[in-house]
């Protein structure tokens, strides 16, 4: 085993409504500013506004959602500002998009390149990463043994989180 240092070291964690979310997105922006620093990506008054507000909570947020949100305060934000300043946090792997909901979470995982998958609780709505690296090897391993060129691996697990089983 590589001794790898990820916070979760493959496991999900999911969070509820009692924490203290105060320090996830704290630790989300300061993890944003150090990777742009480093990349020397510019981490711009939108692109870090969006990624607040995708960090508002630890539920999938749609681009339309956000779009409402940023008009708010700012009248002139169009469609294309969004889109742009998620395209710079998905690169950056800031962000992830959640093909099924069509959304986007914020990344809890690891800097490097990673395969994540999702478990996603259809009763409230979070989502958390499982960054199983054997997970996607596995995967990308079977997509290869059947000649496939696999370009993006989304995995997604649909049910409960153990607050809304509890329940
Ligand atoms: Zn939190
Ligand atoms: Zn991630
Ligand atoms: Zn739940």
């Amino acid at each position: 085993m590589a001794n790898r240092k990820t916070l979760s070291g493959g496991s999900a964690a999911f969070h509820g409504t009692r924490h203290a979310h105060a320090r996830c997105v704290g630790r989300a922006l300061g993890r944003a500013e150090e990777l742009c620093r480093q990349r020397g990506a510019r981490l711009t008054y939108m692109r870090r506004r969006v990624l607040e507000l995708i960090w508002d909570s630890h539920k999938a947020v749609k681009a339309y959602d956000l779009l409402d949100r940023l008009s708010d305060s700012e009248k002139s934000v169009r469609p294309p500002t969004v889109y742009r300043a998620l395209e710079f946090l998905m690169v950056h792997g800031l962000v992830h998009r959640v093909d099924s909901l069509n959304a986007f979470v914020g990344c809890s995982g690891s800097d490097e390149q990673h395969n994540a998958q999702f478990l996603i609780c259809q009763e409230c709505g979070e989502v958390s990463e499982m960054d199983g690296a054997m997970i996607g090897q596995a995967v990308a391993r079977q997509a290869a043994e059947a000649g496939f060129n696999v370009r993006r691996q989304m995995v997604e697990l649909h049910g409960e989180c153990p607050g809304c089983a509890a329940k």
